[in-house]
């Protein structure tokens, strides 16, 4: 791909406000874009696969990657837990002609979109209220109290920052918020 094709979709949001959901929609509506799949050094959960939902890393290799300078960025999402983007992964899918499409933290996010201002599309998934985060959170079942708790407090911070994205979709129906994003990137891809 050539420079001036060079695009990125950042979806990104509190955890649980549904912008997994968001990214395999658009993955799967869209084949120009490619899943930009991170590095993470906590425990694949089940079903989880190793290089297709994260590449899942040791703490040292973590290190490493970032004293090679491999991240674009790199966060530790929750205590001890890393999370990055590699530069490898944005390069590997524009070698592809293909968009990167990054499923994020807020913070992540910042980091990308100022280091690709004029490239970067993103769109920030807004829960409807931190209560219904809470029951979903509760409904996915992939943490344990102390750790929905821990995401609810980050949630309520996230959310303070979210005026500092493109397009904020509040995510009061899931329907409606596929298509709404749906459309932004559409637009996106063609402008
Ligand atoms: P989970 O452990 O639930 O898969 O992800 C926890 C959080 O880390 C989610 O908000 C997810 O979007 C975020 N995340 C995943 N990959 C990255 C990354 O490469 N960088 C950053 N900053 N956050 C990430």
């Amino acid at each position: 791909m050539t420079d001036s094709n060079k695009k990125i979709i950042i979806i990104t949001a509190p955890s649980g406000a549904g912008k997994t959901s968001v990214t395999k929609y658009l993955l799967q509506k869209n084949p120009q874009l490619a899943f930009s799949v991170s590095a993470a050094t906590r425990q694949p959960r089940a079903f989880e696969q190793n290089g297709k939902d994260y590449y899942f890393i040791s703490l040292r290799e973590f290190h490493q990657k970032i004293k090679e300078n491999a991240f674009v960025e790199w966060e530790m999402v929750y205590e001890g837990k890393y999370y990055g983007t590699l530069k490898g992964e944005l390069e590997r899918i524009w070698e592809e002609d293909k968009i990167p499409v990054l499923d994020i933290d807020v913070h992540g996010a910042i980091h990308v979109q100022e280091q690709f201002p004029a490239i970067s599309l993103s769109v920030f998934i807004e829960p409807p209220s931190v209560e219904e985060l809470k029951i979903r959170l509760e409904k996915r079942g992939t943490e344990n109290a102390e750790g929905i708790e821990t995401r609810l407090k980050k949630a309520a911070y996230e959310l303070s920052f979210k005026q500092q994205f493109n397009h904020i979709i509040v995510n009061d129906d899931l329907q409606k918020t596929f298509s709404e994003a749906n459309k932004i990137v559409a637009d996106f891809i063609l402008a």
